[in-house]
């Protein structure tokens, strides 16, 4: 679970506890939460609300866009 030390990126002020929790199971998304409102559009499809601000600083797009680009789609 902590094997990638780029994940560790949480602040001691942004209240989290320090581990990283994700959206879904299998999704890179940051769950949303205090100080992480899901607001923010996916960069690769426009959708709006579709990222966190964790997530757009860890350059992310959205769980349809990472599944196209890993293969995972049609
Ligand atoms: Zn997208």
């Amino acid at each position: 679970m902590y094997d990638n030390p780029d994940d560790v990126y949480y602040g001691p002020d942004d209240g989290y506890d320090g581990a990283p929790q994700f959206a879904n199971e299998g999704s890179a998304l940051r769950a949303a939460g205090p100080g992480n409102p899901r607001n923010l559009p996916c960069p690769t499809c426009g959708e709006p609300d579709r990222l966190t601000p964790a997530d757009r600083r860890l350059g992310y797009q959205c769980d349809p866009c990472a599944d196209r680009q890993e293969g995972w789609g049609d």
